[in-house]
């Protein structure tokens, strides 16, 4: 029980939510069961009982018969004890799911107990169905016996048990649609589980949705405002001559409004004198290397050393050769530093960081490894954040005594909500501008017979000098069959354009990391016009001239992940064009998210519209850091209560800020009760 629903102690029961609530007093005929019936209550007689089949196909099967019709019950497990439990001729109560078995009516694994008449009386309005698993219904501990557990753990429980954690202020407020309060704590669990009326049950989830994103807004908001107060930073104090002398000299374009405004809050932030934790919300194509790169002159300027990470080699190296490129004129050492450095470069690029000689370093991962110290980090930036884990972040910090300051900056556009919960102990820019002379990309689905078609367009494309990709998908579980089939899509471009003008580059991930750059340096250099590859590139690639995007199979891939390989075309002043070829057989949702791609260019509605899809998944690399798991809220159905969430911890805390006020004393001691059993460590 213990391991299987990761209860330990009684609050851990009453934490353990019904997933639903049936109606003890609804019995349903068999016959009434449907292919689209889920779950169904009946009641009835065992007509016989036995074991079939071997080893992993054995089983129990029981047959129920109401005045209806019959219904077969199977076990795989548990078999022993529920074979004792089931007496033939015996009239049972049942509960499960259905499912069919040639024809006939079925539930496997089956919630059942013997059928007493007049029990209904006196019970509950609702009985709660609790989350169980098989293992445990074998061993008589399935979901209604849970629920009588909890029930006797309700009757014992008394309101100091469950003491309010809301503060006053709170618990004041009144929903605007209904006009009620917050039901006290104690009341919400009773309701929860064994509601007494229907409204009720709704007031309780309501109240319970409520806490869980209010105590999860104001851990955020506490780490954040005690490192507003409490947290030491470096201070930038002065702009100097590098960030001058490069803004006036070699800053090959004007600033868009957007770049300077975060580099206002950025330069801000920085001379507070307090650690900057900023994260940086921009658009494909926005342009945050810039910003990236003025924010490290900044640091030098006042005497500290940066550094920029990317996810992957070829960005490094990508923002390696651009930033270089860039600084070319100033006396600046500016090095990189992979997974795949030679040793000696290796060492001295370590040397050149420990010794103050290097100002930036660009890299992968490899930066954050422990051999890589710093003389005086003063600022780390994070390009694309979406691979890099929130436990990686924050090892940065170690990597002076005084923690750097630390800009985060996203590939595509986080929802607002989404970025609230997972990154709400940050601050938070957003550039919604692109630079101007962009012209909108034209977005189109085809399916998979155009192909000749498309082959026609990139022919037309290429001979006006300009660059095209054709990516393939590349899924984990189907990696040998995607690999065969991005071979044969190679194969086939070539025999698509046989004249030796035409030079084709191919980047995969089987390819060793210095064919992986041969390749895209080739197609960089544009003596190659086409760039097979996989998602590899995926993110931040910048090759200007290239204006044709073609995704195959785009129905494999996320939204979000279409967007970002949308974004590697358009970054030039000509026309851009990105071509999605699926099969003509699609589900809902991917029609759906094909759609939506043609419809806008804007990542910050793709991304809405994403996790009104997808739901949370793993945006940002926050799953594991189990921040978007509420147990009863939802951030995307319940977007509301987790504004109004957030807007009244923060006025809490803007009142309270270490909440040692007398009316927050409840919160503060739950807060602390709770701390260690989550993993909110994780991120402070
Ligand atoms: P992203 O935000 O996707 O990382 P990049 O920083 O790669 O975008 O910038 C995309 C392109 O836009 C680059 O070619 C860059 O030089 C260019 N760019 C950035 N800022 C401006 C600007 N203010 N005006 C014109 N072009 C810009
Ligand atoms: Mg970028």
């Amino acid at each position: 029980m213990k391991k299987e629903l990761e209860i330990f102690t009684f609050n851990d029961l009453l934490d353990l939510f019904p997933y639903r609530h049936l109606d003890r007093t609804k019995i349903n005929l068999i016959r009434e069961i449907t292919p689209e019936t889920e779950y169904i209550q009946v009641a009835g007689r065992i007509t016989s009982v036995g074991v079939l089949g071997e080893a992993r196909s054995r089983r129990l099967v029981a047959e129920l018969r109401d005045a209806s019709g019959v219904l077969e019950l199977v076990w795989f497990q548990g078999i022993n004890g529920m074979q004792k439990l089931l007496q033939v001729g015996g009239e049972y109560l049942v509960f499960g799911r259905t499912g069919y078995f040639q024809g006939t009516p079925q539930i496997t694994h089956a919630e059942i107990e013997p059928f007493v008449k007049d029990k209904t009386e006196g019970q509950a309005f609702l009985e709660p169905i609790y989350p169980t698993t098989e293992k445990l219904k074998g061993k008589g501990m399935g979901g209604r016996q849970l629920s009588k557990l909890t029930q006797v753990l309700l009757g014992l429980v008394k309101e100091k048990d469950l003491p309010e954690n809301l503060p006053e202020a709170v618990l004041s407020y009144r929903d605007p649609a209904t006009g009620q309060p917050f039901l006290s704590r104690y009341e919400a669990y009773r309701q929860i589980h064994f509601p007494t009326h229907p409204d009720l049950f709704l007031r309780a989830m309501y109240r319970l949705k409520f806490e869980e994103f209010f105590i999860a807004q104001l851990r955020l908001g506490l780490i954040k405002s005690r490192r507003h107060r409490y947290s030491q930073g470096v201070a930038f104090t002065q702009v100097g001559e590098f960030f001058n002398g490069f803004y006036t000299q070699y800053l090959p374009f004007e600033l868009t409004g957007a770049q300077k405004k975060v580099l206002k809050e950025i330069r801000r932030d920085t001379g507070s004198g307090r650690q900057m934790n900023r994260l940086l919300q921009g658009d494909v194509g926005s342009g945050k290397t810039i910003v990236a790169l003025l924010a490290m002159l900044l640091a030098i300027d006042n005497g500290f050393q940066a550094c920029l990470m990317a996810p992957t080699e070829i960005l490094a190296r990508q923002h390696f050769e651009g930033i270089s490129e860039l600084l070319k004129e100033l006396p600046l050492e500016v090095r990189l530093l992979t997974g795949s450095s030679r040793s000696k470069q290796r060492k001295e690029v370590l040397a050149a960081a420990a010794d103050g000689k290097l100002h930036i370093l660009i890299g992968t991962h490899a930066i954050l490894e422990d051999s890589v110290l710093f003389q005086r980090l003063g600022l780390a930036i994070v390009d694309e954040q979406h691979r890099f884990g929130v436990a990686q972040r924050a090892r940065l910090w170690n990597k002076a005594t005084i923690p750097p300051h630390v800009l985060v900056m996203t590939a595509t556009p986080i929802p607002r909500t989404l970025a609230m919960t997972a990154y709400g102990d940050l601050d938070y820019s957003v550039m919604d501008e692109l630079p101007p002379g962009r012209q909108p990309i034209t977005t189109v689905h085809r399916y998979d017979d155009r192909r000749p078609q498309v082959m026609d367009f990139i022919r037309h494309e290429v001979e006006k000098g300009r660059q095209a990709y054709v990516i393939f998908p590349l899924i984990e579980e189907s990696e040998t069959l995607d690999y065969e089939n991005l071979i044969r899509g190679y194969e086939n471009l070539k025999a698509w354009f046989p004249e030796p003008r035409y030079w084709i580059s191919r980047v995969d991930g089987r390819q060793s990391q210095a064919e992986r750059d041969t390749n895209m340096q080739r197609f960089l250099a544009k003596d190659t016009q086409i760039m097979v590859a996989t998602t590899v590139i995926e993110v931040g690639v910048n090759v200007p001239n290239a204006t044709v995007m073609v995704v195959e199979s785009a129905e494999k891939f996320g939204l979000s992940q279409l967007h970002q390989l949308r974004g590697r075309v358009g970054r030039g002043r000509e026309q851009s064009f990105c071509i999605l070829l699926t099969s003509p057989r699609l589900n809902k949702e991917a029609r759906e998210r094909l759609n939506t791609l043609c419809a806008t260019n804007n990542g910050f509605k793709i991304a809405e519209k994403d996790l009104e899809i997808r739901g949370p998944g793993d945006i940002g690399g926050t799953r594991q850091s189990g921040m978007l798991n509420f147990k009863l809220a939802n951030i995307v159905q319940d977007r509301e209560l987790l504004e109004l969430a957030r807007e009244m911890a923060e006025r809490v805390l803007e009142k309270d800020p270490d909440l040692t006020a007398e009316e927050n004393r409840g919160l503060k001691v739950f807060l602390q009760g709770q701390h260690g059993k989550t993993q909110w460590s994780k991120i402070s």
